[in-house]
């Protein structure tokens, strides 16, 4: 890993988005570009491109069929018969067999065998002068675009070269990373993504150092520059000399990550004043968990359900989502495990068709839910049915007000209904609410008296508070997890239910972070979901503070006027009280 003598040693300002130190050398991933060109096959691989083909036929198949029952605007349904034509060229005995015979007379690879099939439908359909026929190319246009964008999708592998470098790329999305993380690199660095986006949240659960907010990363490196990636600070060091490999090769070897495995977490958590915390886990696997609990967690506090969307990048039918359930529900046992109904939006439903202008503020989460009520019915009676004898609640994200809970409930009723009629046997799950919608935040009070229990999302309630979008690095200094107005919305949050006697977790990244946990503690919160990588450092610190200081602490920092005051009258407490309580470097570094 020797720096070559010419190239001098550069250091590059990031955003620390997962913590931990990365080296070894860039491997720029390339945006995922069309095989559009002829590829050559051997007879040994045109099965492989068979079979791929034909699963990219299927599954566009079915999500055309899901957008045809979707509304397409206003949550009305398209025309009967709309995508009737291309339903059918998308059957297997359709476009499919075409392109499928053309792979195995040419020994060419799918995409290619597509184009030119495509091409000879297009021609003879244009020379035709009818309207009607026009019109149909416009539908054969759609379904070929349909076919190419899932073959494209499954094209996507992992190259073994990937193994301890530094993947560098524009953007990643979540299913992107897990299969990345196994090929086991070093590190990431993107141009977009700020720390609460899914992505680095999913990184810091795999455990991968992250770095974002580096621009021109495709001019700025090379693929095979050497790079440190300093996940605590927010750095990358290109061509580092070699005495600077040695100093973060030191650090690396001391990672939090590392000392994990010599903390129990059999005991229970509680601050030296005796004021006990629970530590919930924020997971989207049933093994996560289990390694979750040995490290001190009690309860899956926020399980996201759509991670089963993405990894099977449709949604599952209610058997496969009882079945994914209960794995999470056993994982959990007696712990408990609240499930999150779907959090999607319709840029998952790909086709420009449902495309929005501000996919945030749009037709997702719980207002998809309740549009498409029959799938929401679906979700309702699977998690119903996961959860006789399991400890299961349900949690609705971007909850607005009380008519969702009201309209979530009735739903809910109507799918114990169906299960009772079927005699299918169920459970009793609670209904909680995500809170994390500032009209929420208005009303909690009077969503406290209709919901179970509140869930904190502090990632998005700081988004909508300060209209800061968490995906956007340009807006990152405006994005201020302690802005006076996150503090005062989570503390009236905190008092709502509070005064209703219900319980209030919260599960946003900043439950996970050692810096903001004395201020949700002194606010009143008991209850933290987490990423798995944050428990060992969090119940260090919980163990180490007081709950009456952390109290006064909150009331210090009340008549704060900006985040930077806020910030530094935590900063200085926390050095002067607590500092060896911090894992190292942490309060080096800017938190907002
Ligand atoms: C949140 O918004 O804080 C949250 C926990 O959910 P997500 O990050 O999935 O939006
Ligand atoms: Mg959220």
């Amino acid at each position: 890993m020797n720096r070559p003598a010419e190239k001098p040693e550069c250091r590059i300002e990031a955003l620390a988005v997962s913590r931990g130190i990365g080296i070894g050398p860039i491997a720029i991933l390339a945006e995922r570009r069309r095989r559009l060109s002829r590829v050559e096959i051997s007879a040994a691989d045109v099965e492989t491109e068979l079979v791929r083909l034909h699963q990219a036929a299927e599954s566009a198949a079915r999500k055309l069929a899901r957008i045809s029952q979707l509304g397409v605007t206003n949550g009305e349904k398209p025309g009967a018969g709309i995508f009737d034509v291309q339903l059918l060229m998308l059957a297997p005995n359709s476009l499919p067999e075409k392109v499928g015979a053309y792979i195995k007379n040419e020994h060419v690879n799918a995409e290619w065998a597509l184009k030119r099939v495509a091409e000879d439908y297009l021609e003879k359909q244009g020379s035709s002068g009818d309207q009607r026929f026009r019109e149909k190319s416009l539908d054969i246009e759609d379904a070929v675009e349909r076919l190419m964008a899932e073959m494209v999708n499954s094209a996507f592998k992992v190259p073994a070269e990937y193994r301890g470098a530094v993947i560098a790329a524009r953007e990643l999305r979540p299913s992107m990373i897990v299969e990345l993380a196994r090929a086991k690199p070093a590190a990431l660095i993107t141009e977009r993504g700020g720390w609460t986006s899914h992505t680095s949240i999913l990184a810091r659960e795999l455990g991968l150092p992250m770095a974002s907010g580096i621009k021109n990363i495709a001019r700025m490196f090379a693929s095979g520059d050497l790079v440190i990636v300093d996940g605590f600070r927010g750095e990358v060091v290109l061509n580092p000399a070699d005495s600077t490999v040695e100093y973060f090769s030191g650090i690396s070897r001391e990672t939090p990550a590392n000392r994990a495995s010599a903390v129990h977490g059999g005991s229970p958590v509680e601050t030296l004043d005796g004021v006990a915390i629970t530590i919930q886990a924020n997971v989207d696997l049933p093994e996560t968990y289990r390694f979750a609990r040995t490290l001190g967690a009690r309860g899956i506090g926020l399980w996201r359900s759509e991670s089963l969307v993405r990894d099977l990048s449709w949604i599952p039918s209610e058997d496969e989502q009882t079945a994914a359930y209960l794995a999470m529900a056993q994982a959990a046992g007696s712990d408990g495990v609240r499930i999150r109904t779907f959090d999607i939006g319709r840029q998952h439903f790909e086709g420009e068709i449902l495309n929005e202008a501000n996919p945030s503020l749009g037709l997702r989460s719980i207002r998809l839910s309740l549009t498409d009520t029959d799938g929401f019915r679906r979700q309702l009676r699977a998690i119903l049915r996961a959860s006789v004898d399991a400890r299961v609640d349900i949690v609705l994200p971007m909850v607005s007000g009380v008519s969702d809970i009201e309209r979530s409930r009735e739903i809910l009723d109507t799918a114990r209904k169906d299960l009772k009629e079927a005699g299918i046997p169920f459970g009793e799950p609670r209904l909680g609410a995500m809170i994390e919608v500032p009209s929420a935040v208005l009303t909690a009070r009077q969503i406290a008296q209709r919901a179970d229990f509140l869930c904190l999302g502090t990632n998005d309630l700081v988004q909508y508070l300060l209209a800061a979008d968490r995906d956007n690095d340009s807006v990152a200094d405006w994005y201020q997890t302690l802005h006076p107005g996150v503090i005062r919305a989570i503390g009236e949050v905190l008092a709502a239910a509070n005064s209703a006697s219900i319980p209030a977790a919260v599960c946003g990244e900043m439950a996970g972070s050692p810096f903001y946990v004395p201020v949700l503690i002194g606010l009143g919160a008991r209850e933290l979901s987490m990423n798995v990588t944050s428990i060992t450092q969090v119940r260090r610190l919980i163990g180490g503070i007081n709950a009456g200081d952390a109290a006064r602490l909150v009331e210090s920092v009340r008549s704060s006027e900006t985040v930077e005051e806020t910030e530094s009258l935590l900063r200085k407490y926390y050095l002067e009280n607590w500092g060896a309580l911090f894992p190292p470097g942490l309060l080096e570094v800017k938190h907002r």
